[in-house]
């Protein structure tokens, strides 16, 4: 067989994982950062893509931090293309070897889009829990409104600060309690796609993924009190659940018929609430349908300190009963127990109502 061919069958049978190369979760991060770098042969100048409020508060702490690197700044104010074409840029103009995102999701991901699209590493460093982001290998857009997904490449770091996590707004690491709990129905939609459409389907990606979601609900209690032992566990159950996308291949075992929940309220209910409270929520009612014990995630979620109710968020119970309706349209293609049930709006009522997501709080 020719070599060419030979490599096609290969790829073809394969199976491609891709991996952070170094994760490092400590209290002292970012005034190491330098140390950190040199120690894992990262290379100078360094680009600093961040949000102009990270930069603001702490960015002469991270500049103190990367010590003896030459580095220059760059301002990320969206999620979108435009804003890592300007990283790009600044690479190029300042001939960077490095690029470290330095703050929360949307740096994070316009850094990976960038750091990818001129072949260097990038350093995620994030300043919240907020979601798996942080370490997977996706990156969530948004250029004319609607939200979608890109394949980066995973960050070649992840430097985690937890002194600087646990001064975030405590509605962020709630958010990221919420994006953790919905790895429970992500797997279980996985293993519907793998049973009726005959899916690849990894089983220690999806193992990681489901530890990592019942490791957090354990330390719900803590996480919700902000204790250090709950905060790293989130941060380590973040990473892990990146790294499963990255196993996986595919954003499978991190985001399921939950997540496209969350989606379909981005468009329907746009700016209300965060991906993780979204996810959470919409993770107890898609736990009833997979026939987990919902009552238990919702619980979790309450004492984690997350909304149990969308009303809290302001969405509107008419709003998740459509985005409820909608959400199998988002991604026809990604199989999940709302592609199974093609559900109408009488029934999507039914099942908001029955978990008591939607309507009035006292029924808590
Ligand atoms: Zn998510």
């Amino acid at each position: 067989m020719p070599e060419s061919q030979i490599e096609r069958a290969e790829s073809r049978s394969g199976h491609l994982m891709r991996l952070p190369r170094v994760v490092y979760v400590g209290g002292d991060t970012i005034d190491r950062l330098g140390e950190l770098l040199v120690r894992e042969n990262f290379e100078g100048p360094v680009c600093i893509a961040s949000g102009p409020n990270v930069r603001r508060m702490m960015g002469d702490r991270l500049a103190a931090g990367l010590k003896t690197f030459e580095m220059s700044w760059v301002d990320v104010f969206a999620p979108s293309e435009e804003a890592a074409r300007s990283v790009e840029k600044r690479v190029k103009e300042t001939n960077a070897k490095t690029v470290v995102a330095f703050g929360g999701g949307k740096t994070i991901d316009v850094a990976k889009v960038a750091s990818m699209n001129v072949n260097i590493p990038m350093v995620s460093v994030p300043t919240s829990a907020s979601h798996d982001g942080i370490s997977s290998p996706f990156a969530s857009l948004r250029d004319s409104g609607r939200p979608y997904s890109r394949v980066t490449l995973p960050p070649a770091m992840i430097a985690v600060d937890l002194g600087i996590i646990a001064e975030a707004p405590s509605r962020l690491m709630k958010g990221g309690f919420g994006d953790m709990i919905a790895k429970l129905t992500a797997v279980k939609d996985w293993e519907l796609g793998r049973d009726e459409r005959g899916e690849y389907f990894g089983d220690y990606s999806a193992n990681l993924a489901k530890m990592s979601a019942q490791h957090v609900m354990e330390r719900a209690q803590q996480i919700g009190d902000r204790i250090p032992d709950g905060i790293r566990a989130l941060v380590e159950a973040l990473i892990s659940s990146g790294v499963a996308a990255g196993i996986a291949g595919s954003s499978r075992p991190c985001s399921g018929s939950e997540h496209l929940i969350s989606h379909a309220l981005e468009l329907i209910a746009p700016g209300k609430g965060l991906h993780g409270e979204k996810t959470g929520l919409a993770t107890v009612i898609m736990a009833e349908l997979h026939g987990l014990d919902w009552i238990r995630v919702k619980h979790s979620l309450k004492m984690a300190g997350c909304p149990t109710n969308f009303q809290e968020i302001g969405i509107t119970e008419e709003d998740v009963i459509k985005a409820i309706v909608m959400a199998p349209s988002l991604r026809p293609e990604r199989y999940t127990i709302l592609h199974k049930l093609q559900m109408e709006e009488a029934e999507a009522r039914n099942l908001v109502r029955h978990t008591e997501v939607v309507g009035p709080m006292a029924s808590e």
